[in-house]
């Protein structure tokens, strides 16, 4: 029986699952509270230039991610990069991308790093990650490690992810770290090699977006999901926020920011053209309906973080509301500079020293600059609590804050050198796993009939990336609607 299925958030979680009840013959309705699709994979414009609102690498370990890429047509557009990684460390940038740079990395004497190196190995070695959730990670890295290594190395990279919360961050936490990093080097590339879409996350999302169309799902930006209810009837109410303010909205058509590629493509002058050679283009340029009044479904799936979910369902039991509403969030701050001068050769910079940015991502190490009008790109991000108050600033006060740090550690980097700064924050980026975390999850079946809730808090062995995210978007589907596929309904 064909079901009419609500799926709420745009995210590659959300996207993934769309793709899959639709291709099992389902009537898929998407609805984010965002202007454009892709959650924290979206895109924006910047200098002209449309790319990825936070830094995005693909390694060639991700097969879920590549898959779906494959899937939706873009298998063949991947470009491979051998990246470096430099570590800024007591006012000094250093290389450290093989193991020769990792021996002479004057920060620790050669005791501090074989142990660090035996730590990451025992790490990559260990296969049952549940018992390393039950201490915490400070204790466990400054045991394997010691005391001087955890202090000089340990904790100001934990803290530049986690902020204070490292503190009741679980040991699984640089377990899961260790195996991505492990997976990137054992895919049978041998180097570290980081791959992009050519055009970038957006391109991948106009496809997918185009391929959801096709299918015949209903995607609805602008449309704010603020309560969920099940009906008497066995149904479930989706009321969208305009719904409840203004019942009598006006009909607002909506384009997607997707219309904006094809002007892009064409004033960026050195842009990779991968829009231009997309046949019949502007057919992807979809009007998107009005914001509906409430409407009804069989299944709502909810992709928000886990205490927006709990917000939208009154008829939540008192249990599994505590549960999710007791579920810590990381967030962002994460600046994208484009400027005329590379920073340096590493795609990351890791910092131990106090800055503002917990970290350096240089895009365009990887990246083509043709993608940026000859430019770099660079990211500076700074992991904190959801009430941390940088999130007050102004962007203008961030630019000054960052860029004025910016030169003091990199002598070639130039303030007037930047054409476009523009500022990213998110209050709730991933969960932090907490001691026994995996154990205080609710289902994602929830306790209200006919609703799933499933985000990032789900994945419990991991790091947040869209590998994780698909993976989890697979399994999800796989174990709770195998039937949907198997004609049985
Ligand atoms: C700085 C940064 C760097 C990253 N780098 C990488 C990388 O290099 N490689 C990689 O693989 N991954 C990376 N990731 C992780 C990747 O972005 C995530 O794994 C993935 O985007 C998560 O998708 P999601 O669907 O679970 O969540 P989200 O993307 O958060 O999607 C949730 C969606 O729900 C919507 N929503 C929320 N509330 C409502 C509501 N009430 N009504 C309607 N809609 C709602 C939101 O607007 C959002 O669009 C990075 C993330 C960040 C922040």
């Amino acid at each position: 029986m064909k079901e009419s299925i609500a799926i709420v958030g745009s995210g590659f979680l959300g996207l993934t699952l769309a793709k899959r009840f639709a291709d099992a013959g389902h009537k898929v309705t998407l609805f984010e509270s965002a202007p454009e699709i892709g959650g924290l994979a979206s895109v924006w414009e910047i200098n002209d230039i449309i790319w990825d609102r936070h830094y995005h690498v693909v390694l060639a370990s991700d097969k879920h991610t590549r898959n779906i890429i494959e899937e939706i047509g873009l298998g063949d557009e991947f470009k491979w990069v051998e990246t470096k990684t430099g570590f800024y460390t007591d006012g000094e940038l250093l290389s450290m991308s093989d193991t020769k740079e990792f021996l002479t990395f004057p920060a620790l004497g050669m005791i501090s790093k074989l142990r660090l190196g035996a730590t990451i190995f025992f790490a990559s070695k260990i296969k049952n990650w549940r018992k390393l959730e039950k201490q915490s990670v400070e204790q466990w890295l400054t045991k394997m490690s010691g005391k001087k290594t955890f202090e000089k190395m340990w904790k100001p990279l934990l803290k530049a992810k986690l902020g204070e919360a490292y503190k009741e961050t679980a040991a699984s936490f640089i377990w899961a770290t260790i195996q991505r990093m492990y997976s990137a080097r054992n895919s049978g590339m041998k180097r570290e090699m980081f791959g992009y879409v050519k055009g970038g996350y957006g391109r991948v999302l106009e496809r997918f977006s185009d391929v959801l169309l096709k299918r015949g799902v209903e995607i609805r930006l602008n449309s704010r999901i603020d309560k969920i209810e099940r009906l008497d009837s066995g149904k479930v109410r989706l009321i969208p926020a305009a719904a409840r303010r203004h019942s009598d909205t006006k009909a607002k058509v909506q384009k997607t920011k997707y219309a904006q590629f094809e002007a892009a493509a064409v004033v960026a002058p050195g842009f990779s053209g991968a829009f231009l050679s997309e046949p019949q283009l502007s057919k992807n340029v979809v009007d998107f309906p009005e914001t509906p009044m409430s409407q009804v479904f069989d299944k709502v799936i909810v992709t928000a973080p886990s205490n927006v979910a709990a917000k939208m369902l009154p008829q939540l039991d008192a249990d599994e509301r505590e549960k999710l509403e007791g579920i810590k969030y990381q967030g962002i701050v994460c600046a994208s500079v484009m400027t005329r001068c590379s920073l340096s050769n590493y795609y990351v910079t890791n910092i131990t020293d106090d800055t503002p940015f917990t970290g350096i991502i240089e895009m365009s190490a990887i990246v083509d600059k043709k993608e940026f009008d000859g430019n770099a790109l660079v990211y500076l991000p700074r992991y904190i609590a959801p009430d941390d108050p940088l999130f007050d600033k102004t962007d203008e006060e961030i630019e000054h804050y960052f860029l004025t740090a910016l030169e003091k550690m990199y002598p070639n980097f130039r303030k007037k050198d930047v054409v476009a700064f523009k500022v990213s924050k998110v209050r709730q980026v991933f969960p932090i796993p907490v001691l026994s975390y995996h154990e205080s999850l609710p289902d994602m079946k929830s306790s209200v009939d006919g609703v799933y809730i499933v985000n990032s808090s789900h994945i419990v062995n991991g790091t947040l990336n869209i590998n994780e995210t698909v993976q989890l978007a697979e399994n999800f589907f796989a174990t709770n609607f195998t039937h949907y596929t198997n004609g049985s309904l």
